[in-house]
């Protein structure tokens, strides 16, 4: 029985978000690699550190 696959569990997860500046909500992956902004105004939402994204704006909800 492999028990890496309980152990490691991924961080992936999908975050709804609300932009700042014009209120657009969108999805965007919590561990993006690259930056998001916002498909309206263009404000930078997600930021990539490393493994974990920074999230630059609200988080509305997290969805597992
Ligand atoms: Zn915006």
């Amino acid at each position: 029985m492999n028990t890496d696959d309980l152990l490691v569990k991924p961080r992936s997860r999908f975050l709804r978000v609300k932009c700042n500046d014009c209120n657009n909500e969108q999805i965007v992956f919590g561990n993006a690699s690259t930056r998001v902004e916002c498909s309206v105004c263009g404000r930078l939402l997600v930021e990539p550190t490393g493994g974990k994204a920074n999230i630059k704006t609200q988080i509305l909800e997290v969805l597992e």
